[in-house]
Order: C-alpha cells, then structure tokens, then sequence
C-alpha cells in the first residue's frame, strides 16, 4: 500500500513523568515518516497538562476525522501512549486505523502498529505505560489470535518448538501455531536434567553443539546462551511478557513445573554457573577459602626443577599470599569426608522435611498466578482502571517473587541423585571431577587454616562446615 498523506500526532502530557517535549516528538516522527517514505501532510498536537479531569483533546478528535475523511492515510507518533489514554480507546482507533486503511508507526521502543504483535504490545502499553506495568489480558490475546490470521508468526519461536501452519476449514492459511520439536525437545529436557546434576553451562554448551543444534541465528551455543535459555519459563509453561510471569500459557510445556524449579534453583544458588575461562582442573580451586583473609584459593602448580626435590600442586591464596597448603592431603581429606557424609545422607528423609513447605509455596504461587490472570480479566472488562490494576499487579508480583524464593529455598537437592547410600565411595570415584566441584560448592564452606611454618599436614589445618 502506498501512503499518500501521512499525518503525526504529538501530545504532551502531565501524567507520564517524562515531559517529553512536543517538538522532540514531532521531529522524531517528522525523520520516521521521511525513513518510511510516507509524505508529511499534517500534525495535530495537544496539550494534555491541564489539570482538570475528563481532558478533551481538540486535536486528537480533529484526526478522527482526517481518517474518516481519507485526509491523511498514514500516522506517526512518537509512543502509543502519546496517542490514546485508555484500553478502550486504543481499542476503538485501532479498528478505525483498520477500517479506514490507516498504516500506523511509533518510534517509542518496538512497538510497530503496522503489526499484530506491535498492536498487541501497544494495547498493553498504551494501557498502563506509566507504571512500566506490562499486563496481558486473555482478551487481548484472542484479539491477537484473531489479527495472527494474516500469517504472521508472532515473535521468534524459542529452542525446543516449531512453527506449524494452521488452515482452516475452507483450506485457508491461518497463521501459526508453535508445537513441540521432538528432538529439541528432547535435547531440552536433557539439558536440564545435566544442569539439576550439577553439570556446568560450558557443558551443557557443549552437548548442544557436539549434537549438532545451532543458535537460531545459526551459531554455537554459548554458556551463557544455554543458562538463558533454560530460565525461560515458558518451558515449564508460563506465559511472560517483559521478563515477568503473568500467567498459564496455552502450549505444551517441555518439562515439568517441579524439573523447572529445580533449575532455577540451580541458576540462582551463589557462587556457580561459572562460564568463562577454563574448566577448573583441582578440585577445590575458587572453592577453598584462606583461613587467614576470606579469599578463594587458587591453584599453584610449581614447574618441575631437575636440582630440586619436586613439590606437588598446591593451593595459594591470591590475596594475602601467606598460605600455602599442599593440594594431595587436602584432596583426601574432604573425599574422606564426602564418601562418609554421602553414605549415611538419607534422601527421602531430606526430601520429606521440606516437601511440605514446598507443597505451601507451590501453591501459593499457583494462586497467585491465577488472580493475575482474574485481575487482567477484570481489567479487560473495564471493571477496574489500568491504575488500579498497576497497583494491584505491583503487589502480586512482590508476592510472586516471594513464593518463588521460597520454592526455590525448599527444592529438594537432586544434586546428590544416585551419590549416596552403601555404593557412595565408589559413586563419589566416579563422579566427573565439574560435578564433584558443584556438589562440594553446593554443600561445604571449606577453609585451610594456617599452620607454622615447617609443620606437616594435620587435618586439623582444614576445616570442613556444611553449609546450612
Ligand atoms: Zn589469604
């Protein structure tokens, strides 16, 4: 289609906090306009600061009427909440943007209203843009359903799904539909399986691209590229927008809600998820503390000397430099120790004491999602105004994060799976030496204490407290 009159429109407002200047505004779209190549025709601007409620805008009504009459066919503005105030209005310009032909652009972020999923994005927006709220209603998104006829995929489809054509009963294209890719899938829920084990990121990275998966820009998988991914709560099947749980999706998830969890217990335990560098090659290296300043030890691996009796790798502290301990003894005395705390850890017994306030948090947050998901109906209705449902919405997410918190304090520790009972010395042999590093970082606060000088190991110079 090709715009023959393009019209902008600019407001100023009092309400937004952000006093962006109408002539910034305008300039803005004046260049968006140019970049489009849509001829200018005409602005209408208006002045929102009075501070009287039910604020007519002369202006805003005056480009009504330039759509309904066909004098200008294209508009520009600088954000959606320039252009409307209120969910229902958005929703009445847009069919008439629709109705009349009108093609619509803003410059504000990455709403583009010439789609459906920039209309999408702007009715939410547009709504509760001044609290930064963001808040899907299910009506909305069956209108987006509704507009997703045209053929438009809707985003990018994340690792693990595809895009599958939809026709409708008279043979017509209608759209897409995102399903499950069964070997992705797979490769999904593998890697989740190796994360909750302990396994790192670097590995994890390393599996998708010994299988032969690529990014969906056709790269390697990166570490941290696989972290981020696994975090999406989508494949537990939360529906998200801006980074924030706001209910039930309607896809098949990949994994349970119960192997999510766990992973995102994993993700956020301090002090792991290390995915730069070289895979440590000591067991306790970045782990052992010094007993006389706090820091992480390191490994000191002294180059083999023809004239000098050889000493073993040790660990040095980085920081203060005064300790020194030898790795071998240290080695085997934190192995002593985890074969015989493995041995008598009893897993059931561990899982049982928390599996009731996990039960409590789960459904807490069950509870919560679902009034979320009432109070954007609620909104949708009009029943309550966008500031109300900011506000309600603020104080559901404060609940939501502390519900998460607690699911994720009271995760049973499936790190140990298949470690403990009467085979636990030669499980623990056997373990590859990066899981073994996560388990020790997950369970131990271990620390060399200093020793004079001369003395010979005692293994009274570690000291080994789990962690609680
Ligand atoms: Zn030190």
């Amino acid at each position: 289609m090709t715009v023959r009159a393009c019209g902008i429109y600019a407001r100023i407002s009092s309400d937004d906090g952000t006093a962006l200047g109408v002539s910034r505004q305008i300039e803005d779209c004046t260049k968006e306009a140019e970049r489009r190549g849509w001829p200018l025709s005409e602005v209408f601007t208006d002045n929102d600061v009075s501070a009287t409620k039910a604020k007519r805008r002369p202006e805003y009504e005056r480009l009504l009427s330039a759509i309904e009459s066909g004098a200008i066919d294209a508009l520009v503005v600088y954000d959606v909440d320039r252009l409307t105030r209120t969910p229902a209005e958005l929703e009445r310009f847009i069919d008439l943007a629709d109705r009349h032909h009108v093609a619509l652009a803003s410059i504000g972020g990455e709403v583009d209203l010439a789609t459906p999923q920039g209309r999408l994005t702007a009715r939410i927006k547009g709504s509760v843009a001044r609290h930064e709220v963001e808040q899907m209603s299910r009506r909305l998104k069956r209108k987006f359903q509704a507009n997703a006829k045209d053929g438009k995929p809707h985003g990018v489809t994340p690792f693990g799904y595809r895009k599958e054509r939809l026709i409708d009963d008279q043979g017509r294209d209608a759209g897409y539909r995102e399903v499950i890719d069964p070997a992705q899938a797979d490769a999904i829920r593998e890697l989740y399986r190796m994360l909750i084990a302990g396994e790192s990121l670097r590995s994890l990275a390393k599996y998708l691209n010994d299988a032969g998966f690529q990014t969906g820009r056709g790269n390697p998988f990166a570490g941290n590229v696989v972290g981020n991914m696994l975090r999406k709560p989508r494949y537990a099947g939360h529906r998200t927008h801006a980074g924030q749980i706001i209910g039930k999706g309607d896809w098949e998830p990949i994994v349970t809600q119960d192997v999510y969890d766990q992973a995102i217990a994993v993700l956020s335990s301090p002090g792991r998820m290390h995915t730069r560098g070289l895979e440590p090659k000591h067991l306790l290296s970045g782990i052992a503390l010094c007993g006389r300043c706090g820091a992480a030890m390191r490994p000191n691996i002294p180059k083999a000397h023809p004239d000098r009796r050889s000493r073993g790798p040790a660990y040095v502290c980085p920081a203060c430099t005064k300790l020194t301990r030898q790795m071998e003894p240290v080695h085997a005395l934190v192995n002593e120790f985890m074969v015989a705390y493995l041995t008598k850890f009893d897993l059931r017994s561990s899982a049982g004491e928390s599996s009731d306030a996990l039960r409590t948090a789960i459904d807490s947050r069950d509870a919560i999602l679902a009034r979320m998901d009432n109070l954007a109906d609620s909104f949708a209705a009009g029943e309550i105004t966008a500031r109300q449902m900011a506000r309600i919405n603020e104080q559901l997410q404060a609940q939501l994060a502390n519900a998460e918190r607690d699911i994720r304090r009271h995760q049973p520790n499936r790190i140990l799976d298949g470690l403990t009972g009467p085979g636990a010395a030669e499980a623990w042999e056997a373990t590859p030496l990066e899981r073994k590093r996560a388990i020790i970082r997950s369970l131990l606060k271990i620390t060399i204490l200093p020793s004079g000088p001369g003395i010979k190991f005692a293994p009274d110079q570690v000291r080994i407290e789990p962690i609680s």
